[in-house]
């Protein structure tokens, strides 16, 4: 049979994430500052592991059983607390939804907003799997550059203009303003005023994906989230528990107005009924124990030195020319290294040659041909080679 003759034309739209892939070539004996992990050792997997414990035995009947589909009540009043504490301010659990990681949050998004043919923006580059998730709805996605403080709203202004003059359909732009994947770049608060007032101007909706903002190490407090200065209803706010407990959870949220909310447990219905109820009350649990509040700062040291470690490794060995991102939040460090060379090309020799792997630039560019530069993790690998 040829499958290929049964498949839709959305199937097509479907690419594998050039991560994911590389992530298969890496042995043991190669130093992979190409995946997206957090380290392990951040984990608090004693925690998790009492938790369970205690809600299997105080709460099976609730916890083993079907659910929802917005989530477990307990876990959306925690939350509700947890986001107060950063300026978060939502009604109540109305606005919340809880989704097995941002990742299906994403592709919710794309769900409920693309037509075919409609505009997105998104930051370039932007997190490579959010171009895939709103792909498959086959939107034309516009990459607006950034600079260290952030997308650049002049260059934003400009392009929503364009679009619009040229009688196109714009519908929301997506941004990770905080730590952002894949450059660690952190958008400064005017940028974040003038990214509102750009959107309330034009009447769009802001999809802000915030994994890092709960473990910023930088010195100074971070920016305000978009959704604390949010008075319009307008921005979609995503954030999950991959980054502060562990990512095997699979679980995310959003927080919105009810309306949006409404229509996220519409869309999350026919997609897989609700997520894992055990999962959900295991992390109301983490939260009303503050078991994750505890566990940031030591993730945030965690990050900390090993971004120092690379920072420190970059300077030391990289010739004239390169030139890197130095994060305050996030797990990555974006490198960009003189134009003659296509990092795409160069990762073959880097992986045979030298035992060292990193993910090529070129694929979390929405619509821009740069091949120089390359994202490198410094959160999974061990400060000392292992071999
Ligand atoms: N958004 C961004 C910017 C990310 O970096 C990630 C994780 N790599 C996600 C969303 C998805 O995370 P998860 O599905 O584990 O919540």
């Amino acid at each position: 049979m040829n499958i290929n003759e049964f498949l839709s034309d959305r199937s097509k739209l479907m690419k594998a994430s050039e991560i994911r892939e590389l992530l298969k070539w890496v042995t043991e004996n190669v130093i992979s500052f190409g995946g997206g992990m957090p380290d392990p050792s951040s984990f608090p997997a004693k925690e998790i592991m009492e938790v369970t414990k205690d809600v299997l035995t105080t709460k099976a009947e609730k916890a083993l059983q079907y659910g929802t589909t917005g989530g477990v009540l307990e876990l959306k009043e925690e939350l509700t607390k947890f986001m107060d504490k950063v300026g978060i301010k939502v009604d109540g659990p109305e606005n919340i939804i809880i989704t097995v990681g941002s990742q299906e949050a994403l592709d919710i998004v794309g769900r409920l907003f693309i037509n075919p043919g409609d505009y997105v923006i998104t930051e370039s580059p932007t997190y490579l799997a959010a171009l895939q998730a709103f792909r498959i709805y086959g939107p034309r996605i516009i990459g607006v550059p950034m600079d260290e403080y952030g997308i650049k709203v002049d260059v934003l202004e400009g392009v929503i203009k364009k679009v619009i003059e040229d009688g196109g359909k714009l519908k929301f732009i997506y941004v990770v303003p905080t730590g952002q994947n894949p450059t660690g770049i952190t958008m400064s608060m005017e940028r974040r005023k003038a990214l509102l007032e750009i959107a309330s101007r034009y009447d769009l909706l802001i999809i802000e994906d915030d994994p890092y903002g709960y473990i910023y190490f930088g010195d100074e407090e971070p920016p305000m989230r978009l959704k604390a200065m949010d008075s319009e209803g307008r921005v979609i706010y995503l954030s999950t528990f991959s980054k502060i407990a562990a990512p095997g959870l699979r679980l995310g949220w959003v927080a919105a107005s009810d309306e949006v909310i409404k229509w996220f447990e519409l869309a999350k219905q026919s997609i897989d009924l609700h997520t894992s109820t055990l999962n959900q009350y295991i992390a109301a649990e983490l939260l009303r124990r503050g078991v994750i509040e505890r566990n940031i700062p030591r993730i945030k040291e965690i990050y900390r030195t090993k971004r120092d470690l690379m920072l420190q490794a970059l300077n030391e060995y990289m010739p004239e020319g390169v030139t890197w991102t130095k994060p305050s939040a996030g797990m990555f460090i974006w490198l960009t290294t003189p134009k003659k060379i296509d990092t795409g090309e160069m990762l073959g020799t880097a992986i045979k040659k030298y035992g060292v792997a990193y993910v090529p630039g070129k694929s979390f560019y929405p619509n821009e041909d740069r091949h120089n530069d390359m994202r490198l993790n410094f959160t999974y690998p061990t400060p000392q080679a292992d071999f």
